[in-house]
């Protein structure tokens, strides 16, 4: 019988992944045409200063509108579009669409955009964000890219050179998703980044009693603060979130208690009828997805 079950259970799994397999090729063949047909979009999130109340930036995020399935998430095709090196064409047209974007909009907005770590690995990574800014014509410094920490788990004298050369074109630099995954002080030494970004899931639960988030945040921004960068919390919600991540120092806000990520139209107007950010959120439960 435990033979069988055995067997059974093979055969289960092996048509369990010959499905998945299938499903994994039909979106890496989807996603193949879908910067040709025009199903990629990005969006604008956003972020706001905690003194001013202003937006200072948006961060630029990919949005797929598959013909049949509708929206999916980044978190759903970015991996297929690493997985395939289709990450290189999407990431380059990311920076693009952003700084033309960019462009159109008034005054000293800066422009943050997400740069995975396979177009970090990339040699030719300067030279595409040197023409994507030369090409909309926008300072270099409204332009920051975003990295996690992934990219110091390999090649650190690559890691460094790159990283050296992107500040060479006066980009500004941000740490993603600071507190996910290895959270090594170390690379803070190696790469002077210009802001550190921290991960949702520190936000979340800091209003907790007993929550160590609220003590583990309060140390990286006055670390940050000292080696003179900045902080934004993502995914900040609620009120009492907001007034935490304020009172432990952080200098930015990114979250649906002031705004969503919007389409370009949205975008445009929401510049259009100034940066003030009003905070619009639950006291403390969290707002639904
Ligand atoms: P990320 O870079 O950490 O981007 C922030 C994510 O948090 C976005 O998810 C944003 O919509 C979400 N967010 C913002 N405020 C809130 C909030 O208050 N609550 C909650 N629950 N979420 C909030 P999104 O747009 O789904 O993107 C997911 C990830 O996909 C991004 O995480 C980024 O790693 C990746 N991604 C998005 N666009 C690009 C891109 O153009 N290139 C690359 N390489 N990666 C991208
Ligand atoms: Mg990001
Ligand atoms: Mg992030
Ligand atoms: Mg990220």
């Amino acid at each position: 019988a435990a033979k069988d079950g055995g067997r059974g259970r093979y055969h289960f799994y092996s048509q369990d992944l010959h499905a998945d397999a299938e499903a994994r090729s039909a979106m890496e063949e989807d996603l193949r045409d879908a910067l040709a047909k025009g199903e990629l979009e990005m969006f604008y999130q956003p972020i706001v200063a905690v003194e001013t109340q202003r937006i200072t930036g948006f961060e630029a995020l990919m949005r797929w509108h598959h013909p049949v399935k509708g929206w999916i998430s980044p978190h759903r095709f970015i991996e297929t579009a690493e997985d395939t090196g289709m990450i290189q064409q999407l990431g380059e047209w990311a920076l693009r669409q952003a700084c033309e974007q960019l462009a159109s909009w008034p005054g000293d907005i800066l422009m943050a955009v997400n740069v995975s770590p396979l177009q970090f690995a990339n040699p030719n990574l300067p030279s595409i964000v040197a023409n994507a800014i030369g090409h909309a014509g926008i300072a270099p410094s409204q332009l920051e890219l975003e990295i996690t920490e992934t990219v110091f788990l390999q090649d650190s004298a690559g890691t460094e050179a790159m990283f050296a050369a992107l500040k060479k074109l006066g980009v500004r630099m941000a740490l993603d998703d600071f507190g996910t995954g290895y959270s090594s002080l170390g690379y803070l030494k190696k790469a002077p980044f210009d802001k550190i970004k921290i991960d949702k899931s520190f936000v979340r639960g800091i209003t907790e009693a007993g929550s160590r988030n609220a003590a583990i945040i309060a140390s990286i921004t006055s670390l940050a603060q000292s080696l003179g960068m900045e902080t934004t919390a993502e995914g900040v919600e609620t009120m009492d979130e907001l007034d935490l991540v304020r009172k432990h120092g952080c200098s930015h806000v990114q979250g649906y208690i002031y705004e969503r990520p919007m389409d370009v139209r949205q975008a445009d107007a929401r510049i259009a009828a100034g940066l003030e950010a009003v905070a619009r959120g639950p006291r403390c439960s969290r707002a639904p997805r």
